[in-house]
């Protein structure tokens, strides 16, 4: 089989799922992971950022490098240990309090990510999850693993509000689109401190399917703050967006 890159004109919708074991197989080694890069950046006020490779989805909008698309290319392994060592030794050097792993799908490789937060739980420090939801709605005992640890925050970025909408932008098959609203309902029955996300630029998303996104979180019980999202002009997401025929800039 040959590895989902970014979507082209005429992709073959994928199960997501199936995408997730195609990935764990060329980021994960036991219980390490691939990792491009560790570094600081300003959003959530200053957090300490550990840049991993993998995802789930191939969002036609996404930023983050081209190790989302070609994994087997680019990082290299690191032991939970020397993950969270060198997030909390950057965090130190800038005095925040705040660490996470971005850049694909943190929930990838799970026993790596339930190590990471294992050792950060014994710190001051405090991790945000920043996750798709797929995994997490597919797996309810996941999210109730995520239960023990009290310096946690999980944002679930929402890419669709219909089945349509879903597939023709994260390449994923339609029917996986319910997954992270059920997230977030496993989340909020877990009495974790969780938040919703949406990538609803009105270029991509259109407003008819906001409304039903709404409306579908409001039929789940979410009636907290919905972060949403705007589309900024990185190389990456144009060259995402162009490959899959969508011009929005
Ligand atoms: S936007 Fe997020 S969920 Fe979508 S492909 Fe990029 S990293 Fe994955």
């Amino acid at each position: 089989m040959t590895y989902q890159a970014f979507l082209e004109n005429d992709f073959t919708p994928f199960d997501p799922l199936l995408l997730t074991e195609e990935t764990e197989k060329i980021v994960c080694q036991n219980l390490s992971r691939k990792y491009t890069s560790f570094y600081c950046t300003g959003v959530y006020g200053g957090i300490s950022t550990g840049y991993l490779c993998g995802c789930c989805l191939r969002c036609i909008f996404c930023w983050v490098s081209l190790s989302r698309d070609f994994p087997f290319k680019y990082g290299k392994f690191y032991t939970p240990k020397e993950v969270v060592n060198r997030l909390i030794s950057n965090a130190k050097k800038k005095r925040i309090n705040k660490l996470r792993i971005s850049g694909g799908e943190p929930t990838i490789c799970k026993e790596h990510l339930l190590e990471v937060l294992n050792l950060i739980n014994e710190t001051s420090y405090f991790f945000i999850l920043e996750t798709n939801g797929i995994l997490l709605g597919h797996d309810i005992e996941f999210v109730k693993e995520l239960k023990k640890y009290n310096n946690l925050y999980v944002r679930v970025s929402l890419k669709a509000g219909t089945p349509e909408g879903f597939q023709i932008r994260t390449g994923a098959q339609g029917k996986f689109y319910e997954l992270p609203y059920r997230a977030l309902q496993y989340l909020r029955e877990a009495g974790i401190y969780f938040r919703a996300a949406s990538m609803s630029d009105p270029r991509l998303m259109p407003k008819e399917e906001r409304k039903r996104m709404i409306k579908k979180l409001d039929q789940i019980g979410y009636h907290d703050y919905l972060e949403e999202e705007i589309c900024d002009p990185y190389d990456t997401s144009i060259l995402r967006l162009n490959k899959a025929g969508w011009k929005i800039f």
